[in-house]
């Protein structure tokens, strides 16, 4: 696509995870789960003078009923601090004219209690479509 800094057709290279959060949303008092919430944004960026030309924002869900049900019941001090290490992905599907490419974010999200104990580690994943992803200019 065509950069408004640098006034000309250039490749875009994709930047790091952004804007990590991890929430943790309990509802298990009403009946519901216990769930991870894990949000990141990508963005990719001009090769030649690194202005941010699109972007994609992903939230995750993992249910982690089950992992904090079991801990709790030999654990009364019930802290817990959740926490996400992702990286970037990249693939492309198809060949030629039709090929289609796709970035997202993978990894794992984790909750630890202040007890110590890993209460669980939990695999996240989202993708979006290349043409589907915001222009930012
Ligand atoms: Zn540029
Ligand atoms: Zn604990």
């Amino acid at each position: 696509m065509r950069c408004p800094d640098c006034n000309k057709f250039v490749s875009l290279e994709l930047g790091d995870v952004e804007d990590i959060e991890v929430n943790l949303r309990d509802q298990r008092a009403g009946g519901g789960l216990a769930s991870l919430i894990v949000e990141a944004r990508i963005v990719r960026t001009c090769q030649e003078c690194g202005t941010e030309l699109k972007e994609a924002s992903f939230e995750m869900e993992a249910d982690a009923t089950a992992d904090l049900t079991a801990h709790e019941q030999n654990c009364m001090k019930r802290e817990y601090e959740s926490s996400a290490d992702l990286s970037t992905s990249e693939r492309s599907e198809g060949k030629g004219r039709g090929m289609k490419s796709f970035y997202g974010v993978e990894g794992d999200a984790k909750i630890v209690c202040a007890c110590g104990d890993e209460v669980g580690e939990y695999p996240v994943a989202d993708e979006i479509q290349a043409s589907a992803m915001e222009e930012m200019v």
